[in-house]
């Protein structure tokens, strides 16, 4: 089989085969969600995510069906009027165009590839209700630390904020105490098949979406709290991925291992690359690069080649992003991926040195 370093969909453990005929095998794909089966898996899950990840206890864990969806969601039940959008690539500016869309004020700040964040050098208006970050920027590589965050939680006390790791989480250690809502879909660092979503509010969060009491929608946030507090959805889910998200989180190790990996190969990647004239990392300052999602930046046309010959030899590299396109290529850095397939692509990009 080919080896994958695309960011999403990306490569899923590859247990999975053996959960799905599980899955098949016990029944589980015809399963009612109002069951008593579904109900144990989907608590199993939630357990097991919170444990793994270490999400607080006393935050929420909801199924969605993208991030997508969640950048929806949020807009709809968190924000009454204006939230306010820090960002520096293609999915951070989505997220605030779709929330333009539902919201009549979504403004933001832009910032540079290779800028730090500061909390008290950004002029965020005081009208803003939420304060929205994607900690991993999948189109072009950059990340916001946690102590990034830490400031604009500290700074920006009375406002809600909210992160999209969708390409982080399960990856690296985030503190989810810094932020009110967090969200990611399952195929990034969970490793497995598109088309579930995750979306974690703290008791903070679901206060505020009370105050609010939007309830237009199916997918409300109240509606879905309501439902997740039985340990059931509020539409009829992929039952199927939540069972595979269960055994998966059953034997992944606990964040704090799978993060020390993923921080030291991350390392190695750009240690790799460090000194090489063809091919760079896009981002030049250490502090604002991602873990997971490694971009490189060289000549189209050697972009082109390299992918054409990466594939034949049964290895897929992940196309630039958005404004990237032609001249990035992106290498996920997420657990499914073995070190064995690491050293393999790197054996291969180092025989393409003229
Ligand atoms: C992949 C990605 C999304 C979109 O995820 P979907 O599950 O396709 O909706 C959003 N934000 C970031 C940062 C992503 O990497």
């Amino acid at each position: 089989m080919a080896i994958t370093f695309y960011p999403g969909p990306s490569k899923v453990y590859p247990q999975v085969a053996h959960y799905m005929q599980d899955a098949y095998t016990q029944g589980i794909l015809s399963v009612n969600h109002r069951s008593a089966v579904f109900m144990d898996v989907c608590q199993r899950s939630i357990e097991l995510l919170k444990e793994k990840l270490h999400i607080p206890a006393d935050y929420s864990v909801m199924y969605v069906s993208s991030a997508t969806e969640s950048w929806e969601i949020i807009a709809q039940s968190l924000v009454e009027k204006h939230s306010y959008h820090l960002y520096n690539g293609a999915f951070g500016a989505k997220w605030r165009e779709y929330s333009a869309k539902l919201r009549s004020k979504s403004e933001g700040y832009a910032f540079g590839l290779n800028e730090e964040l500061q909390a008290d050098a950004v002029y965020i208006p005081s009208e803003a209700e939420i304060l929205c970050f994607t900690q991993n920027e999948t189109s072009n590589g950059t990340q916001v630390n946690n102590t990034t965050l830490a400031n604009f939680s500290k700074g920006y006390s009375d406002k809600l904020i909210a992160v999209d790791a969708t390409s982080s989480l399960g990856g690296i250690t985030l503190d989810f105490t810094l932020a009110d809502i967090w969200f990611a879909s399952v195929q990034k660092c969970l490793g497995l098949p598109a088309g579930l979503g995750l979306l974690v509010c703290s008791p903070r969060a679901l206060k505020r979406a009370r105050q609010l009491g939007e309830n237009d929608h199916y997918n409300s946030l109240l509606f879905i709290q309501e439902n997740i507090e039985r340990y059931q959805t509020h539409y009829t889910p992929n039952v199927l991925s939540i069972y595979l998200l269960m055994r998966v989180m059953e034997n992944v190790d606990e964040i704090g291992m799978l993060s020390n990996r993923i921080k030291q190969q991350a390392a190695d990647w750009y240690t790799f690359f460090h000194g090489r004239e063809d091919m760079k990392p896009l981002v030049g300052n250490p502090g604002v690069r991602s873990d997971t999602v490694i971009t490189i930046q060289a000549d189209p046309v050697l972009i082109g080649q390299l992918k054409e010959k990466a594939k034949q030899e049964g290895i897929t590299l992940g196309n630039g992003y958005g404004a990237w396109k032609q001249n990035t290529f992106r290498i996920a850095n997420f657990p499914a991926i073995t070190t064995e397939e690491i050293h393999t692509l790197q054996a291969f990009l180092n025989r393409q040195i003229e």
